[in-house]
């Protein structure tokens, strides 16, 4: 039997155990700080109060028990890796492995050269982060609807980044306040929202399809994109840009970077300027250790290394889980084939802007409908699994 430790329960973590659950060969063990899996590809309607708590957050323990075979999950967060003696520490123990799976994605980089936003921005990639936001928009919305003399008060909601979550939080949360604006009124209409980068095109380094039409729907919904913008400094109510501007604002939510998450260990691994493992073709950074996500520098054939996406993990995971196979039965595995095979962009109620294999070109509601059903099937999965595992472990609770 070959031990394997799988450490993050996010999109690759959960994938890698799912490609190797039905290896009898094989005992699984999955690491997480966390006691749930968090959809942060759902943030946005998170934030913006389209979505709510139980859609973003998966409880572990019962997903685990949902499969045939026994996963054992730790809630624990793996604070050391020794690779020469194949153990990782926790708080509470030392654990041995065969093969290690690191999956531990990445947070939100706050820059330290932009003096005041770790201070003052929220970030969207951790669910306390994003709760922290929803829960102090609306305490303000409901005082402005409460409070006579809050009236013709603005609020000015500052997005620094507009990346595929910048842009996505902007355009949900456009589109809900616009509904609101029907029920609560003024309260609801006096929110302002701003789309900050310093590229000069908003989701810098993606198709002129979806950069386009994205523009245009933003444009529609009344966001106001304000690229060329370099922020220097925030203090706490105004944004201070390089070329003099400023900007007053009320919540700053920043999405403008990431910075992977990776755990002391014997030897000094190899990273990038945004703390990801530099790993070999291989997705390893030693002989039995894999590395899948956010948290590694995952390139293509032709050596462009590729956005961290929730697509990318997936398939990352799904790559080294047949390499772990093939090295239980002595094959060497063979180099990630890594590529992207489309993007959808949720832009605001019911629609979206997507591009599939770089030809298929689709906006409005049916690419909301495609974006829906992507990933409606991935929280279903999880669903059906939850739902299994907390049955087995009530019926066994009651002792039937
Ligand atoms: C608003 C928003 C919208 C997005 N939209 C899309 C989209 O439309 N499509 C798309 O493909 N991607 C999207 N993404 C990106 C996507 O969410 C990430 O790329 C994806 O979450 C990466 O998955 P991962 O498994 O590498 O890491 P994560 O999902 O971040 O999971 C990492 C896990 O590791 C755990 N962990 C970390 N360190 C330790 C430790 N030392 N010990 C134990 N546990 C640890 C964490 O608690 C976490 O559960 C979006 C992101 C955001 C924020």
């Amino acid at each position: 039997m070959k031990k394997v430790i799988v450490i993050g329960a996010g999109y690759g973590g959960l994938r890698a155990i799912e490609n190797l659950v039905n290896n009898k060969d094989i005992e699984l063990y999955l690491f997480d700080q966390n006691s749930y899996h968090y959809l942060q590809t759902e943030a946005y309607g998170y934030i913006a109060g389209r979505f709510d708590l139980h859609d973003v957050a998966l409880d572990l323990k019962n997903w685990c028990n949902g499969f045939k075979r026994p996963i054992t999950f730790i809630q624990e967060k793996v604070e050391f890796i020794n690779s020469s003696q194949q153990t990782v520490k926790t708080h509470s123990s030392n654990f041995d492995y065969d093969y290690l799976i690191i999956a531990t994605g990445a947070r939100t980089n706050f820059f330290n050269f932009i003096s005041g936003m770790d201070k003052y921005g929220f970030g969207v990639k951790k669910l306390f982060r994003s709760h922290n936001f929803r829960t102090s928009f609306e305490q303000l919305l409901y005082e402005k609807l409460e409070n006579e003399s809050m009236r013709g008060k603005n609020i000015n909601l500052a997005i620094g980044g507009a990346g595929l979550s910048g842009v996505e939080i902007a355009a949900e949360m456009c589109d809900v306040i616009k509904r609101h604006s029907k029920s609560i009124a003024d309260a609801a209409r006096e929110v302002n929202i701003h789309l900050i980068d310093a590229s000069d095109t908003i989701l810098p380094g993606m198709s002129k399809y979806i950069i386009n039409n994205t523009q245009k729907r933003l444009d529609a919904l009344g966001v106001n994109t304000m690229t060329k913008a370099f922020i220097e400094r925030v203090d706490s109510n105004m944004v201070f840009f390089k070329d003099g501007r400023k900007l007053e604002y009320t919540f700053m939510i920043f999405t403008g970077g990431i910075l992977a998450n990776n755990i002391d260990s014997d030897i000094e691994f190899q990273k990038n300027r945004i703390n990801q493992y530099v790993c070999d073709a291989t997705q390893r950074i030693a002989e039995n250790v894999f590395t899948v996500g956010d948290c590694c520098e995952i390139k293509d054939k032709n050596k462009n290394i590729l956005p961290p996406t929730a697509q990318i993990a997936e398939k990352s995971a799904e790559y080294v889980a047949k390499s772990i196979y093939g090295m239980i039965l002595n094959h060497e595995p063979e180099c990630f084939d890594a590529k992207v095979d489309g993007l959808f962009v949720a832009l605001g109620g019911n629609y979206a802007v997507g591009e599939v294999f770089g030809f298929i070109k689709t906006k409005g509601y049916i690419a909301y409908i495609l974006k829906k059903i992507i990933t409606k099937s991935y929280y279903l999965g999880l669903k059906l699994r939850l739902n299994t595992g907390f049955n087995k472990r009530t019926t066994s609770s009651k002792g039937i």
